[in-house]
C-alpha cells in the first residue's frame, strides 16, 4: 500500500544523525526546557523570520496560549474557518471565548475574506486564518480588515511550516503564529509538541509564563497568572533540530510532487487552488470530486491510500451544537467536506509511485 505519510521512511534516512541526537539527550541528563529547546525555539525563530518562538507541548496548546497571550478573554467572539481540524475552534472555546464561524472560498479552501466582514461585531476581538493543506490564507486581506476593526490575528499555520507568502514565511504574519509538530506534520516530532511564533515581546513573555503554570520570569515559584504545563521536551527538540535541516529540501519535493500531480491529474479532477503570490508547504494534496467514494475505492482497490480531511465541518460537529449552526449555514464547505479527499504526496515517495499514481486516477476517468 502507498501511504499518505511515511515516517518510517523518513526515519531509516535520517537515522544515524536523529539516533545519535537522542543519545545524547538521554546521557546529558536534561529532559524538559534545556538546551536543545532553547537552540530550536531560536532556529526555528530565524527560520520564521520572527524575533520569539515559544515552544509548548502541542499545536492545540500554541493556540491555546497565543489567544491567552493576545489577552483574548472569555465572552469574546474570534473568526476563525469551519474547515479546520477540531482544535482550532477547541482552542478558542477552550479560553471562554466564541467561535464564529466564516464560509470558505470555493477555490482555496481557506477562509473568505469577504465573508469575515460580515461576521464582526462589537464583541469581536481576533481571527485566526488557517493555511489548510499548507496553503496560505489570503492573509494580505485578513491583515487589513484585522487592523481597520482592531482586531489580533493568530495564524493556525499547524499545516504549513516554511510556507510563503509574498516572500514572507507563514508565522511571521500575524500577532502570533502557531505550529505543530505531530508526527505527520511537515516538521514532525516523535510525539507531540509545538510552537508559537511572535514579533511582539509582551505576547512572547506571557507564552513563556502561560506555557509554565503563569510563572514569573524572576522564579519559579512565583506565579502571576493562571497557566498550563505546556513544554516541549529535550528529546522532541533534539529529533527536530535534526529534521529542521531537511525541511526545505523535503518541502520542494512535496512541491515538485504537487506540480507534477496538477499536470497529469489536472485535466480530470479539481485541485486546491494556490495564490501564485504565495508557496505552499503541500502538507497534504487534496483533490475535489463529486465521486469521491468511487475514486477513493478505486484507488484503494489498486494499493494507494486516500483520506478525507475533514468530513465533518466544525460548525456541525456536536460539541459546537450551542453555537446553534444548522446545515445549510456554511454551503461552500459542508460541500467540499463531501467532495475533497488527500492523495500521497509526501517526500519519500519514488518517481515510480507518483507516476503509478497518476496513472492510475488517468485510468479511472478513461475507462
Ligand atoms: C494538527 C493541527 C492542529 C493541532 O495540532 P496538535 O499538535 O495535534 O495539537 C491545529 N490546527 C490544525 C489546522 C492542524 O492541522
Amino acid at each position: 500500500m502507498i501511504q499518505l505519510f511515511d515516517p518510517k521512511a523518513e526515519y531509516q534516512d535520517l537515522k544515524t544523525e536523529i539516533d545519535s541526537a537522542i543519545a545524547k539527550t538521554v546521557s546529558s541528563g536534561e529532559f524538559i526546557l534545556g538546551k536543545n529547546v532553547y537552540k530550536l525555539e531560536q532556529k526555528i525563530a530565524k527560520f520564521v523570520g520572527v524575533k520569539y518562538a515559544i515552544s509548548c507541548a502541542s499545536g492545540t496548546d500554541a493556540l491555546v496560549i497565543a489567544l491567552g497571550a493576545c489577552g483574548i478573554k472569555p465572552g469574546d467572539e474570534v473568526v476563525t474557518s469551519p474547515f479546520s481540524f477540531f482544535a482550532t475552534a477547541e482552542a478558542i472555546a477552550r479560553i471562554g471565548a466564541m467561535p464564529v464561524f466564516v464560509d470558505v472560498d470555493e477555490q482555496s479552501y481557506n477562509i473568505d475574506p469577504s465573508e469575515i466582514l460580515k461576521k464582526i461585531s462589537k464583541k469581536t476581538t481576533a481571527v485566526i486564518p488557517v493555511h489548510l493543506y499548507g496553503t496560505p490564507a489570503q492573509i494580505d486581506e485578513v491583515e487589513k480588515i484585522a487592523k481597520r476593526y482592531g482586531l489580533k490575528i493568530i495564524e493556525d499555520g499547524c499545516q504549513a511550516f516554511g510556507a510563503k507568502f509574498k516572500g514572507k514565511s507563514i508565522g511571521s504574519f500575524g500577532d502570533a503564529g502557531c505550529f505543530s509538530f505531530f508526527p505527520t506534520k511537515n516538521l514532525g516530532a516523535f510525539g507531540d509538541g509545538g510552537m508559537i511564533t511572535t514579533n511582539d515581546e509582551k505576547i512572547a513573555n506571557l507564552a513563556i509564563s502561560l506555557r509554565e503554570h503563569g510563572r514569573a520570569s524572576s522564579s519559579k515559584y512565583e506565579n502571576n497568572l493562571i497557566g498550563y504545563n505546556s513544554r516541549l521536551d529535550e528529546i522532541q527538540a533534539a529529533v527536530l533540530l535534526v529534521k529542521l535541516k531537511y525541511l526545505l529540501k523535503h518541502n520542494r519535493a512535496r512541491t515538485r510532487i504537487a506540480e507534477y500531480y496538477k499536470k497529469e491529474i489536472g485535466p480530470f479532477l479539481k485541485y486546491q487552488k494556490q495564490d501564485p503570490a504565495s508557496s505552499s508547504a503541500f502538507h497534504l494534496f487534496v483533490v475535489q470530486s463529486k465521486s469521491r467514494n468511487k475514486i477513493m475505492d478505486y484507488l484503494t482497490a489498486r494499493g494507494i491510500k486516500t483520506a478525507v480531511y475533514y468530513p465533518k465541518p466544525l460548525h456541525l460537529q456536536k460539541a459546537f451544537k450551542y453555537l446553534g449552526y444548522k446545515k445549510g449555514s456554511m454551503p461552500v464547505t459542508e460541500k467540499i467536506s463531501r467532495e475533497l479527499f488527500a492523495i500521497p504526496a509526501h517526500p519519500y515517495l519514488s518517481l515510480k509511485e507518483i507516476k503509478y499514481i497518476t496513472e492510475t486516477i488517468v485510468n479511472f476517468f478513461k475507462k
